[in-house]
């Protein structure tokens, strides 16, 4: 590992078009570090990055992870893959391929560069979790033919490559296991519960409630989860995880739409819609190790962070007037 204090970090973010990526970068670009971002730009947008146009420890190169890539970086922030489960149904052979064969590059890339690799993995690889809440000892329920498996698997055989790599050949890895995460930059057309609940809120519409709503989700703010991202990444080799991070916070998929209606002062009404197949019923991270050895755990109450969100998206939907079906699909 480079001495921080001889020469700056120079640090491969893959996926740092994204929602999440970019505020890794903008927290990387803070504290002095040179920041090379690898995007193919599917679901992430140019304009996530737009005010670092001037940043002279910033570069982008467009490029598929599913392809070698041979730089000279320090450590790498492996994200790239698509996150919501719209994005990651559309090509669902491309999702399986971005996580294994794209870990496998970027593993291969940090064993040659010798460079500390962290993987953004998920809590989807405790699928529809039977033990509740979720420590990072349980193995997970995930349906391997469903139509969430190409990220599900994806995800699963990612962490085994790191783990293989990390074994066989000494590779310092950081296996960070993701749950609900939401901020601005989230892909307004991206289908998640946040981003929609709050754009038809905020457009008068119908809020789409799908099943019955009892089903729970635990959100993180995107700076919580960053800093836990660094923190991680900065502790020591002899904690290459798996480590959860998110907020232990659960929330019904009714209690969020309350919340977000009471916020916007919107009057839109709730509707029910089919419930997705094998959407999980339950989720919520088991922080307790994330605390112990980080001593990291979420500060933003969901009230706060998604009044910042709705801030966000209101700009947003004013500076794009008009609704946004035209954005929910991704392009490559
Ligand atoms: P996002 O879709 O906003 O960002 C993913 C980025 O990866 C996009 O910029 C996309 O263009 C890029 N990408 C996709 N395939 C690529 C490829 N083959 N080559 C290069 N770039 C590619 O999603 P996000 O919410 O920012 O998620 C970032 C990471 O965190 C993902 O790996 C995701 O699985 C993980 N994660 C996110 C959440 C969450 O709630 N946001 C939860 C669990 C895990
Ligand atoms: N790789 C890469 N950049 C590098 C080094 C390797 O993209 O700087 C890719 C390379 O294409 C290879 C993969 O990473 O297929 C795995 O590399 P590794 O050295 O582990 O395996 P091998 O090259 O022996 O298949
Ligand atoms: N959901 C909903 N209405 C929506 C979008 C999602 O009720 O408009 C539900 C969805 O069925 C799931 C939860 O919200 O139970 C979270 O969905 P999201 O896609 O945000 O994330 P994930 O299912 O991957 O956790």
């Amino acid at each position: 590992m480079t001495n921080r204090n001889l020469r700056r970090q120079r640090i491969l973010v893959t996926g740092g078009a994204g929602f999440v990526g970019s505020h890794l970068i903008d927290r990387l670009l803070e504290r002095g570090d040179e920041v090379l971002c690898v995007d193919n730009l599917f679901t992430g947008d140019k304009s996530n990055l737009d005010h670092l146009a001037d940043q002279p420890r910033f570069e982008f190169v467009r490029h598929d992870v599913c392809f070698p890539l041979y730089v000279e970086v320090d450590q790498i922030f492996n994200l790239a893959c698509p996150a919501s489960p719209i994005h990651y149904q559309f090509d669902p052979v491309q999702t399986t391929k971005t996580s294994v064969s794209g870990a496998i590059n970027m593993l291969g890339l940090a064993k040659r560069v010798k460079a500390r690799i962290f993987q953004a993995s998920t809590s989807e690889i405790y699928g529809d979790p039977s033990v509740h809440p979720q420590p990072e000892s349980y193995w997970g329920n995930v349906n391997t033919i469903g139509p969430r498996a190409c990220y599900d698997e994806g995800k699963r055989c990612a962490e085994t490559l790191f783990f293989d790599y990390h074994r066989q050949h000494n590779l310092e890895i950081k296996v960070a296991r993701i749950f609900n995460t939401y901020g601005p930059r989230m892909h307004p057309g991206d289908g998640r519960v946040v981003s929609n609940f709050i754009i038809q809120a905020l457009q008068g519409e119908p809020i789409t409630i799908y099943g019955d709503g009892q089903q729970s989700r635990s959100f993180c703010y995107v700076d919580d989860l960053v800093e836990g991202f660094l923190r991680f990444m900065d502790a020591g080799p002899d904690f290459p995880g798996p480590l959860n991070l998110g907020n232990p916070n659960e929330f019904t998929m009714l209690e969020l739409s309350e919340l977000v209606l009471e916020i916007t002062g919107s009057k839109s009404k709730l509707v029910k819609m089919p419930l997705p197949q094998d959407d999980p019923r339950q989720r919520q991270p088991d922080i307790s190790l994330a605390r112990a050895k980080l001593d990291w755990e979420p500060k933003m109450q969901l009230r706060e962070g998604l009044t910042k969100t709705i801030e966000y998206f209101d700009e947003l939907l004013k500076r794009n007037a008009g609704p946004v079906e035209g954005l929910s699909r991704p392009t490559r």
